[in-house]
């Protein structure tokens, strides 16, 4: 199956931080995809503009090697090398006055200019202001911003006031990068373009809905970062937050990003005020051959969460009664993301009390692989009777589509939904606020109570406590890594 590709006008795109981790790993390497498959045309431009001090060549020589390590192709390939001549790069403080100027000449009037902020937050008035003063804001013109946006809702005020003091919000990309996922997408398809689930969607037919982020990582060389944010802030108000929308949201009356977004604010100012023991904080433990969290992050004493698991309740008519648990860590068994839609038990069996008890499941993965299965039950084959087995119909994106889906990086989408100028899959402002305004108590009331998260032990399913969270309720987690 040969998916179709529509290229776009030929744009500009200054990436500010062109020389830093998220560029060299992300932006770059989908950018060139997105040019190896012929949807960026070959006169659009990529700037790079950093501090660090080099010229246009030595910045196509990082691009090129970027490139070699994140899409297996070899330093000879011809796209490499014509793709590399769309390369340029401006030497540039975002809190001097040099290279401004250098920017303005190299960007081309009449067409997309998007100005990706790929540093960190405390750059973003320093350069919004610059931009608007050396006159290089027009109607055309966009901004991409990164998480973390703030770190609570006074500081996303702040940072949003920012942006909209020289920008309008139609101009504003928040990055999530979970929506650009192809199977995130896809979750708004099932729900949206089949008859099938929708009209069981709800609390009468859910019992309740599950979201796993689970990583194998630790926090890595982001130690100091990390220690100040804990998986609430690093995680749950950002990527499963949007997960939980997506899931919960009424049908928009159309995909409109406008559309979209309301209907995601509303899950969002439903979501209830969660109880202190709904929720489980955790820190991993260091194992035979890896440090611990405390160690990771050089803080002996830190109360920091590496885990979170709650429980929550989206309170409208249509969720009453149907518990969401999210669940998130770093160093678990497993990298696996995925949310299930847990369906009540058959009313009455008639099969028998030996039947046992079944349920659907509808399972949305996006990590490691993305696809989605649907639990159905049917009988055991053979001649031993009516007995019953639970087998996935699956629908695994890699083996149902073919090579052709081949799934697309999440910034290939995101960066081309810029250059459409297509905001559905990002965050507006009132959104992000909204986020925040649920998370902080829940953060301060950790900080007001002296909250210490329980250990786990690295590569483990998490704390206990995060079991008996779902075991109380007579449920189970679905164990990572299967
Ligand atoms: P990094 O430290 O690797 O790179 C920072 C870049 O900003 C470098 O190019 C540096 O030269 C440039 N820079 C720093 N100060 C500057 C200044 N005063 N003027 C001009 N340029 C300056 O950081 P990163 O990991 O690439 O992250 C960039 C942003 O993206 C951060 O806000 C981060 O939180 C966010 N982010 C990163 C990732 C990731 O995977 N790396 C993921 C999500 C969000």
């Amino acid at each position: 199956m040969v998916s179709r590709i529509i290229p776009v006008d030929e744009f500009d795109l200054i990436i500010f931080g062109g020389t830093g981790d998220l560029a060299r790993r992300k932006i770059i390497p989908a950018l060139f995809k997105r040019f190896q498959d012929e949807q960026i045309p070959s006169g659009s431009r990529i700037i790079g503009a950093a501090r660090s001090d080099m010229d246009a060549e030595a910045f196509r020589e990082f691009a090129r090697d970027a490139i070699v390590a994140e899409c297996k192709v070899s330093h000879e390939n011809k796209d490499l090398a014509e793709f590399v001549e769309a390369l340029d790069y401006v030497m540039i403080d975002a809190l001097g006055e040099e290279g401004w100027a250098d920017l303005s000449a190299l960007l081309q009037p009449g067409r997309v200019r998007a100005f990706y902020f790929s540093v960190g937050p405390s750059l973003f008035d320093a350069l919004a202001e610059r931009l608007d003063r050396h006159q290089m804001v027009d109607a055309e013109t966009r901004i991409v911003v990164e998480k973390p946006f703030g770190r609570d809702l006074s500081s996303a005020r702040a940072l949003n006031k920012v942006l909209s003091a020289r920008f309008d919000e139609t101009q504003i990309y928040r990055i999530d990068h979970y929506l650009g996922k192809e199977t995130v997408q896809n979750l708004m398809a099932v729900r949206f373009g089949n008859v099938l689930f929708e009209p069981l969607w709800n609390s009468q037919f859910v019992d309740h809905i599950q979201i796993t982020v689970a990583e194998t990582v630790g926090v890595g060389g982001r130690g100091s970062y990390y220690d100040k944010s804990g998986a609430m802030r690093d995680m749950v108000q950002n990527h499963l937050m949007q997960l939980l929308c997506l899931t919960a949201m009424e049908p928009p009356a159309k995909f409109d990003p406008d559309a979209v977004r309301d209907e995601k604010l509303k899950v969002i100012r439903a979501l209830n005020a969660v109880e202190p023991h709904h929720i489980i904080r955790g820190q991993y433990d260091a194992s035979a051959e890896d440090s611990s969290f405390r160690e990771d992050v050089e803080n002996p004493q830190s109360k920091t969460e590496s885990f979170i698991a709650l429980k929550c309740h989206v309170q409208n008519w249509r969720w009453a009664g149907t518990p969401f648990y999210l669940r998130t860590g770093k160093r678990l068994e497993a990298r696996d993301s995925e949310i299930i839609v847990v369906f009540k038990d058959a009313p009455h069996s008639i099969f028998g009390a030996e039947a046992g008890r079944h349920h659907n499941e509808l399972r949305i993965q996006l990590q490691p692989d993305e696809g989605i299965t649907l639990k159905v039950t049917i009988k055991e084959p053979g001649p031993g009777g009516m007995r019953l087995l639970d087998v996935p119909l699956d629908m695994s994106f890699a083996e149902t589509l073919g090579p052709a889906a081949d799934t697309p990086d999440a910034y290939e989408r995101l960066i081309m939904d810029v250059v459409r100028g297509n905001q559905t899959l990002f965050m507006r402002n009132d959104e992000v606020e909204a986020a925040w305004a649920w998370t902080d108590p829940i953060i301060q009331g950790w900080e007001s109570r002296g909250d210490v998260p329980k250990p786990y032990d690295s590569f483990s399913q998490g704390p206990a406590a995060a079991d008996m969270l779902m075991q109380r309720d007579g449920r189970t987690w679905r164990e990572i890594g299967q």
